[in-house]
């Protein structure tokens, strides 16, 4: 099997005296394409930032292997190859080439510099308006701009939070496209989404409700469970 780059197991969190998550898990492994599927409110945003280190587990462990990263802060995590695209995603207030630079602010200068020329290669749209603001980009751009600015450190593994968030059908099957492109090239990557095109991305699913991880599986183990295939495809 191959090496794991994420693990969690027995994660418990919640916010104050709210627990929202209740002994969640998930692994992605190297070059493998995850998607934590899950319904508004599941608990998926919760359990990203426990990952990346924005929020505090109570219970259960977090390893960026082969290392226990459970008490890392999330710069720490970051420098060890992970990269996290919140539902925000960019700085609104910093141009496009200054959200590049944030996201790339551990790596080495030349090395940034290269990181970037290949991003905009990928991502044309957003070449030619690197001093465009952040915010006075569409909402399709401003999703790309999400996504290179956290592919800017050269990530081992990519956690985004609903990409397809605020996106019509068209932007969202235009991150789709690009995301595949850096599947392909072997990006680990983890999408928390409700949006179930992004099965198209997923080697496995993980899906979450009420803060615990109810199956773990391919898109067609999901799509042959039917009391599954109903929650989440709908009754046709
Ligand atoms: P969404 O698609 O709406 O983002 P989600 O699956 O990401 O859903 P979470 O955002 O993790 O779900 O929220 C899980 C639960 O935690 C919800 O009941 C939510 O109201 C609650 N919650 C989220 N953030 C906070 C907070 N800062 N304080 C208190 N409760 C919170």
């Amino acid at each position: 099997m191959a090496e794991t780059v994420l693990r969690a197991d027995g994660i418990e969190a919640g916010y104050g005296r709210v627990q929202v998550l209740w002994g969640a898990g998930v692994t992605v492994r190297r070059k493998e394409s995850v998607v934590l599927l899950g319904a508004n409110g599941a608990g998926k945003t919760t359990l990203l930032k426990v990952l990346v280190g924005l929020l505090p587990a109570w219970k259960g462990h977090v390893f960026l292997d082969p290392d226990e990263v459970t008490a890392w802060r999330t710069d720490r995590r970051v420098r060890r190859g992970l990269a996290y695209m919140s539902e925000i995603g960019v700085f609104p207030g910093l141009t496009i080439e200054e959200n590049l630079r944030v996201g790339g602010q551990f790596i080495e200068k030349s090395a940034l510099k290269t990181r970037m020329e290949e991003l905009y290669g990928y991502f044309p749209d957003l070449a030619t308006r690197r001093g465009t603001l952040g915010g006075a980009l569409s909402g399709g751009q401003r999703k790309m701009l999400g996504i290179a600015k956290a592919l800017a450190s050269s990530p081992k593994l990519l956690v985004m939070d609903e990409p397809s968030a605020g996106l019509s059908p068209l932007f969202v099957s235009q991150v789709i496209q690009v995301l595949s492109k850096f599947r392909e090239q072997g990006l680990a990557m983890l999408i928390a989404e409700q949006n179930i095109a992004f099965l198209d991305l997923a080697d496995r699913v993980f899906t979450l409700e009420g803060g615990r991880i109810r199956f773990e599986g391919t898109v067609a183990e999901l799509e042959a469970d039917d009391s599954l295939h109903k929650a989440y495809f709908g009754l046709s």
